[in-house]
């Protein structure tokens, strides 16, 4: 169970979301203590296995708004993502699927047009060993679960690495075997592509030392 910060102030970009009650129920955000701060860990799910290290906040609380990134850009995913560690079923795709429409929602907010939800990549992995670039392509032996599209949070540069506060993280279209990549390989942007943007780490001091973490509700 994790506490449910329900009241944590909303940024400026978050105020223009505007969500609808369902859509607010349904991306709300876990946070996993790490260090002084709690780090973008899940979307929220009902019954998920949640400690007490981790909180849930509205998803307007975190959000920071999206932009394009230029293609050829690289890009890394985050160490610590959950997803390593979390079973799917190929055929649902359940595990996956609230981020892919977070990113989804967003984009048809900004463009007023649905998207086409393909792997953002150039469909290949990189990897820099002394100074060198070396690189092959993912998609030629993809799998039919490689090929599910799942909404990754990346970040920027070919560093994969846990990041502080202030840093963003990005929520970007990719397929499952660019999700799994080694964190010393990275990608690069096969087009311009849209990204939600999020805060990668809060830490609300000021609103919990009026409201006590213990004082909020467990979800
Ligand atoms: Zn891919």
């Amino acid at each position: 169970m994790a506490y449910y910060l329900k009241d944590l102030s909303f940024t400026e970009e978050g105020k223009k979301l505007k969500l609808s009650d369902e859509d607010r129920e349904r991306f709300r955000l876990v946070y996993k203590r790490e260090g002084d701060g709690w780090v973008l860990h899940d979307i929220y799910e009902k019954g998920g296995d949640y400690g007490d290290d981790c909180i849930v906040v509205p998803l307007e609380s975190t959000y920071k708004g999206w932009e394009y990134i230029d293609q050829g850009v690289s890009f890394s995913n985050v160490i610590g993502s959950t997803y390593d560690s979390k079973p799917i079923d190929p055929d649902t795709n359940h595990e996956y699927r609230n981020w892919i429409e977070l990113w989804e929602k967003t984009y048809k907010r900004v463009n007023n047009e649905n998207p086409v939800i393909e792997c953002c990549t150039d469909e290949m992995v990189y990897e820099t060993r002394n100074q060198v670039e070396y690189q092959s392509n993912l998609h030629i032996t993809r799998s039919k679960r490689g090929c599910i599209i799942c909404g990754g949070h990346v970040i920027k540069g070919n560093l994969a690495r846990s990041i502080s506060i202030g840093s963003l993280v990005y929520i970007v279209p990719i397929c499952m075997r660019h999700d799994h990549i080694k964190t010393s390989e990275y990608m690069k942007m096969g087009n311009r592509t849209f990204a939600v943007k999020l805060d990668y780490m809060i830490i609300p001091h000021n609103y919990l030392a009026q409201r006590p973490l213990e004082t909020h509700e467990k979800i």
